[in-house]
């Protein structure tokens, strides 16, 4: 092979990963108390943290904020900086009234940078303040500090995983009440559940938690509990023989939990986000339990003729995705399958092993399309990303809040990326919602040009000057 076609082959099929400062804009890792707390329908995230902390999910929550959410702040003052001894007085005085207000079946305690620098006790004083108020007391360090963004959900997840009963081969045996709380119901038995135990972790909205369930049965695969569950008291239990299987990018940690704490066993596949991911999904899960998927090409097939109209509108475009919560991998792949360029993939963090199963069919869309595999930035620099993305002229970008009204003023279009984390993006039947949020700046720029440049304040752009 002569050197020239060897670079364009490298092109084509080698993934680089790269990392840069990690100053980038991104959720607090608290913003996301909103997922479970939502998901987990009787728990109660009290979030100890300053009045910094408390702003973003304030903001973060929008209108819900004002349905009387189930979370608060627990504000240290200036006499807690002493830490333990006070944490602990503070604690008493605020969990009986969370108790006895809202009766939760489990508190997720989250802790915040605050907590970290001041190094409070968090899972020292735990157990007291459990057996104190007889209500189960989960601790998440969801600190900006270490995380960004959706990681905040996967330290509560990691935190429940410890919680999940001893899995037992005999029947009626999944509960442990000292580990889950009061018992609310029998343990129930999953009518002709044939493989073994198969959790799958992730909180999706309960209008989309079903449609990975309901793939595995249409291939004979039981689903047989979720992390997290509705309820806590419902959480599904966990030991060896138990497979789980993570239906998100991002909560890695949650992964480990169950492998190394738990002896379960962990299938690596790609995440359902596009037909193409969700296909894989199931072909990389069947096999783990001796089933052989069929029908599955062309139900995906199926789904591709369903989403022509849009294929026609992103086909032949390009993306820059600047990187704000550890998931941009999976609808990149799932893009660049539709024939969209892929010019940069930022990330906060890849767990590479984690994330093991989407390399692969990201490479080849890539070269089933004749595209170039993307660069994948790990803790990227926005700034320098701005640079290359002036540089690329993408339609659109994928970026934050922060960086979208600029953007959009320069000229880029912008597709905001908090909508990858909270829509509803999962399984067959939701890879038109993918494109439809993509398409969504297209179809806005197919109006015309607004003359936005003539809108930029030149004096606060030097290279406009
Ligand atoms: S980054 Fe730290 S200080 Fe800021 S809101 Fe998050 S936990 Fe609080």
């Amino acid at each position: 092979m002569n050197q020239e076609n060897h670079m364009s082959m490298k092109r084509f099929e080698t993934i680089t990963f790269e990392r840069e400062t990690g100053n980038y804009h991104t959720f607090r890792p608290i913003s996301c108390v909103a997922r479970p707390y939502q998901k987990i329908e009787d728990s109660f995230p009290p979030v100890v943290g300053t009045k910094t902390c408390g702003y973003p999910p304030q903001n973060a929550l929008g209108v819900m904020v004002f349905a009387e959410p189930r979370y608060a702040m627990a504000e240290p003052e200036e006499g807690d900086t002493p830490a333990q001894p006070n944490d602990y007085g503070e604690s008493k005085r605020l969990c009986p009234q969370v108790v006895g207000d809202r009766d939760p079946s489990v508190i997720i305690r989250i802790g915040t940078c605050t907590t970290e620098i001041v190094k409070m006790d968090p899972e020292g004083t735990a157990p007291r303040m459990e057996a104190e108020v007889g209500v189960p007391t989960v601790v998440a360090r969801a600190n900006g500090s270490d995380y960004a963004s959706t990681q905040g959900e996967d330290t509560v997840l990691a935190a429940m995983a410890h919680r999940c009963a001893e899995h037992s081969v005999a029947a009626g045996e999944g509960r442990d009440p000292a580990r889950v709380g009061p018992p609310s119901e029998p343990p129930k038995v999953v009518p002709g559940e044939t493989n073994p135990p198969l959790v799958l972790f992730g909180s999706l909205p309960s209008m989309v938690a079903s449609q990975p369930s309901l793939e595995l049965k249409r291939h004979s695969v039981q689903v047989s509990g979720w992390l997290p569950a509705q309820r806590y008291t419902d959480l599904p239990p966990l030991g060896a023989g138990v497979h789980v299987c993570g239906v998100n990018p991002f909560p890695s940690r949650t992964a480990t939990t169950p492998m190394r704490r738990r002896k379960c066993r962990s299938v690596g596949a790609p995440f359902p986000i596009g037909p193409d991911g969700t296909r894989a999904r199931i072909e990389k899960i069947c096999p783990v339990f001796g089933i052989r998927p069929i029908g599955l090409r062309e139900r995906e097939s199926k789904v591709w003729e369903g989403l022509k109209d849009y294929l026609k509108s992103v086909r032949g475009k390009s993306v820059f995705s600047m990187g704000d919560n550890p998931s941009e991998a999976s609808p990149a792949r799932f893009l660049i399958g539709c024939g969209t360029i892929v010019y940069e993939i930022g990330t906060p963090y890849m767990d590479k092993r984690y994330q093991a199963a989407e390399p692969a069919p990201l490479r080849e869309a890539s070269r089933d399309m004749r595209i170039p595999v993307p660069r994948i930035v790990e803790k990227p620099d926005n700034y320098d990303q701005i640079q290359r993305m002036r540089e690329s002229q993408p339609d659109p970008a994928v970026t934050g809040m922060a960086n979208a009204n600029p953007s959009e003023a320069r000229g880029i279009d912008t597709k905001w990326s908090v909508e990858f984390t909270s829509a509803q993006i999962h399984g067959f039947a939701n890879a038109r919602d993918v494109l439809q949020s993509v398409t969504r700046s297209l179809r806005r720029s197919d109006m015309g040009d607004p003359g936005w440049t003539d809108m930029v304040s030149r004096d606060n752009d030097p290279t406009l000057q």
